[in-house]
């Protein structure tokens, strides 16, 4: 049975794994317009998340939706 140690060692490298993919993948593949709203999506959310699809309050409400579900379940 994995300790905590294992699963917090497991989640941070999936974790790094999905960082560097991001980093990795060319600019071209990230998007100009959120692909929820379709708003313009900030040239510094851009550079600083190369590969973003989504604009910073699409983004947000993504992740909460995420920790919901991760929390909730459903
Ligand atoms: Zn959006």
């Amino acid at each position: 049975m994995a300790d905590l140690c294992d699963i917090a060692g497991a989640l941070a490298e999936r974790e790094r794994a999905a960082i560097l993919a991001g980093l990795t993948r060319p600019a071209a593949e990230g998007a100009d317009a959120c692909q929820v709203c379709g708003e313009e999506i900030d040239a510094a959310r851009r550079a600083a998340c190369p590969g973003a699809v989504r604009c910073a309050d699409c983004q947000n409400d993504h992740e909460r939706r995420r920790d919901r579900r991760l929390r909730t379940g459903v």
